[in-house]
């Protein structure tokens, strides 16, 4: 099974940004409102992830770090709709099949709080330990047991800034949560919790002061669809690839098609090849998306294409029209 899983872990874990998103997805599915995040050495050698959600019980904790079990689908039906960060139920057992994997936690219907130790895949007994609600999971020594990936991994300062962009990328999307990052024993971010909307002062930390005070605010809906969000004004021209940032339905994704219509609606208004610079949230029916196109979820497929490309070129060729005159 030990195998199995670290060929699993192929698809999931790539590299340390790769175990943080899974393990910060699974915090706010438990329904976190903060995140601490430990890392050593770009997270090659730690990387623990602390929460204050749901937790889980002792009793489940091996269940947690089992292939395919996951406690967030209860029936194909759900795999349509699913709303859940997650639903596969293979990042845990993947992550502990290629570190020293450690879980601790509290379910906040229990008193007590109880661990669980995973070496290379090697399971370990479940043990009491004192935890606040909410859950504690350690990576050490990622690809410690497989050379071959542990080769492929960067210097310390690139694993860190994959990580620190992951990071910016979900500090977008969940303004109300907290999230503290710390490196080799030094606080090095900070993103407060500041309720369910974005900002200024959350869009001026990620994409810097220049793209907040040029950010023209978009929101508009038509045919079961929303387009909200910001995109920088012609006057804004320091715009760059990495300040480029689309969420569908609250998960960040790259599509073509919808990058294709923002690009057109900017060159079509400004007449120009200008990069455009933007924060988009775009909302519909999940049931009109595929959100299972790739097992890292960068990538969707949506139902109408055409239709959702239209309406977002539509309603950002109007915005951009407007601060013209
Ligand atoms: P998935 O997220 O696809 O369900 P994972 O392997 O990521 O699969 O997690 C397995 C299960 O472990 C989850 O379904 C959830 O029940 C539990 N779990 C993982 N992390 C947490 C957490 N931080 N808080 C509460 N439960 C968790
Ligand atoms: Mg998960």
């Amino acid at each position: 099974d030990t195998l199995i899983n670290q060929i699993a872990a192929g698809e999931v874990v790539e590299r340390p940004a790769s175990v943080v998103k899974e393990l910060v997805e699974n915090a706010l599915d438990a329904g976190a409102k903060r995140v601490d995040i430990d890392l050593e050495e770009g997270g090659v050698r730690l990387i623990r992830i602390r929460d204050d959600g749901h937790g889980i019980p002792p009793g489940e904790l091996p269940l947690a770090v089992s292939r395919h079990a996951t406690s967030k689908i209860a029936s194909l039906d759900d795999l349509e709709g699913v709303a859940t960060l997650g639903f596969r139920g293979e990042a845990l057992p993947s992550i502990a099949s290629v570190s020293r994997f450690l879980l601790a936690s509290r379910h906040r219907g229990s008193d007590h709080g109880a661990a669980l130790e995973i070496d290379g895949g090697r399971l370990g007994d479940v043990m009491p330990r004192p935890h606040p609600q909410g859950t504690t999971i350690e990576v050490r020594d990622l690809f410690f047991n497989v050379p071959a990936r542990r080769k492929f991994l960067r210097a310390e300062r690139t694993e860190l800034g994959h990580i620190e962009d992951w990071l910016r990328q979900l500090a977008l999307a969940r303004p109300d949560v907290e999230l503290r990052v710390s490196h080799n024993g030094k606080p090095s971010r900070r993103w407060k919790g500041e309720g369910d909307l974005l900002s200024d002062v959350r869009l001026h930390e990620a994409l810097g002061e220049e793209f907040a005070r040029h950010a023209l605010h978009i929101d508009h809906s038509a045919a079961g669809l929303r387009l909200h969000g910001w995109i920088a004004q012609p006057a804004y021209n320091r715009a760059s690839a990495d300040q480029q940032f689309l969420y569908v339905n609250g998960r960040a994704v790259r599509d073509r098609s919808v990058a294709h219509a923002v690009k057109q609606a900017y060159a079509d208004v400004l007449f120009h090849g200008r990069q455009p610079a933007y924060v988009l949230f775009l909302e519909l029916d999940p049931r009109r998306v595929d959100v299972n196109v790739h097992p890292a979820k960068h990538e969707v497929r949506f139902r109408d294409a055409r239709l959702i490309h239209d309406f977002v070129y539509r309603t950002l060729h109007d915005a951009l029209a407007g601060t013209r005159a």
